[in-house]
């Protein structure tokens, strides 16, 4: 067993390059098998599902997958009258800086309310916006209890 594992590794290092047409290699999310093609890039996942996924791990990773980071972007899109549900149905987005200040969260989050009340938010995102918001809130409650 372990002698054949160290024969795969010599042959992935020697394979790097150049390319082996029709050589499999391992999806970098689910670790299916990828063929490779006879010209263009190298595969690195076996399914556009897979890349998404693995895209969205990394996007994830480098905000740091707070949970309140979440919840600013959700405010950010709803402020700028996005759609929150898919990321794919993205709408223009006038350039609105991130507050940083405490206070001004507390003036968009004041906003987003009023905007809620005067029907200013689609329904359709209602759904979604009051997720963020319970998120959000759970997290509040968390830091009190910590305190
Ligand atoms: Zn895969």
């Amino acid at each position: 067993m372990e002698s054949s594992v160290e024969k795969a590794g010599d042959r992935a290092i020697a394979r790097k390059s150049p390319r082996a047409p029709g050589q499999v290699l391992e999806c970098g999310w689910c670790g299916g098998p990828v063929i490779v093609q006879v010209r263009g890039r190298m595969p690195k996942w076996c399914s556009s599902t897979c890349r998404t996924r693995a895209s969205e791990r990394r996007r994830a990773a480098a905000d740091g997958l707070a949970a309140v980071k979440v919840v600013e972007r959700d405010i950010e899109r709803i402020k700028t009258v996005t759609v929150v549900q898919h990321h794919t149905r993205q709408v223009e987005v006038e350039a609105v800086p991130w507050p940083s200040a405490t206070s001004d969260w507390v003036t968009a989050i004041r906003g987003l309310t009023q905007r809620v009340e005067t029907g200013r938010v689609y329904d359709r995102d209602l759904e979604s916006l009051a997720g963020a918001v319970n998120d959000l809130v759970g997290a509040l409650v968390r830091r009190g209890q910590h305190r």
